[in-house]
């Protein structure tokens, strides 16, 4: 039997400022259970598309024109950020935007606010989250300010676990960090994804990095998918090789 799809992008456009047409339509399937990256350059549009599904356009200015946005078969731009967050979706902003002037324990404990449970099963989330990120119990006191760019991206992925998430939207987890801690985070988020079943749709514009990492691709130009497929064949294909995998 096939796999559910998650998460299903139907042709949408984007315009920020009542003018400027971003996406043109875009579609996309995220399965569950599956790592799905958005590729393309700068200015491609990747974070405009993780926007439109966590619904945090409006702040920019931009609105979802046409097309529709379905989990799990319901559509969804009606739905607040935070009710997303409580559908399962949860988004890990560019640029990581830890608080930094909280420590790290503190940052993740804000990613469980819109939790209804338990204080004790927000604790075993906690205890959870440095098992697998063991760098972020070890500063779990230090003021996120001090802490490296991968400790502060881990910290970003570390609170959007804490709101018990079915779906992480991760945007350019590779920006700014040498090549060695980026492959630290994504073994993490691929450990993530096989352990405790979390569903990624990541932009990247390390399309190396991303596709070894990733299950399927979708390659993003202006505003477009000019291809996708099987993170192992976009790999080989030959135009990619060419146009994207110096990136990143
Ligand atoms: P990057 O890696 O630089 O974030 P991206 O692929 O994520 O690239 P977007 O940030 O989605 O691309 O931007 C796509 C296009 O939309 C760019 O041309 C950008 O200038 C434009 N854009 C983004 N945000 C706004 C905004 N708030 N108002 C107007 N135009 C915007």
């Amino acid at each position: 039997t096939a796999t559910p799809v998650l998460l299903n992008v139907n042709g949408i456009e984007v315009i920020y400022n009542h003018v400027i047409l971003v996406l043109k339509g875009v579609s996309m399937t995220v399965p569950e259970g599956s790592i799905v990256a958005l590729l393309g350059g700068n200015g491609a549009g990747k974070t405009t598309t993780l926007r439109a599904v966590s619904n945090l356009l409006r702040g920019e200015r931009g609105e979802v024109t046409k097309g529709s946005i379905e989990l799990r078969g319901e559509r969804i731009e009606a739905l607040s950020p935070a009710e997303l967050v409580q559908r399962g979706v949860v988004q890990v902003m560019e640029g990581r935007h830890c608080f930094g002037h909280l420590t790290i324990e503190e940052n993740l404990l804000t990613g469980a606010y819109t939790r209804r449970d338990s204080k004790a099963a927000i604790a075993e989330t906690l205890e959870k989250v440095y098992t697998y990120f063991p760098r972020l119990k070890t500063r779990r006191h230090s003021q996120a300010a001090y802490t490296s760019g991968g400790e502060q991206q881990m910290c970003a992925i570390g609170r959007a676990l804490m709101a018990n998430p079915k779906m992480v939207l991760l945007d350019e987890p590779s920006m700014g960090l040498a090549p060695q801690i980026v492959e630290e985070v994504f073994s993490i988020v691929k450990d993530l994804n096989a352990r405790e079943k979390v569903t990624f749709l990541l932009a990247e514009q390390n399309t190396n990095m991303a596709l070894r990492y990733a299950d399927y691709g979708y390659i993003l130009e202006n505003g477009r998918i000019v291809m996708d497929g099987a993170a192992k064949a976009l790999a080989e294909n030959e135009d990619v090789k060419e146009f994207y995998l110096g990136m990143g």
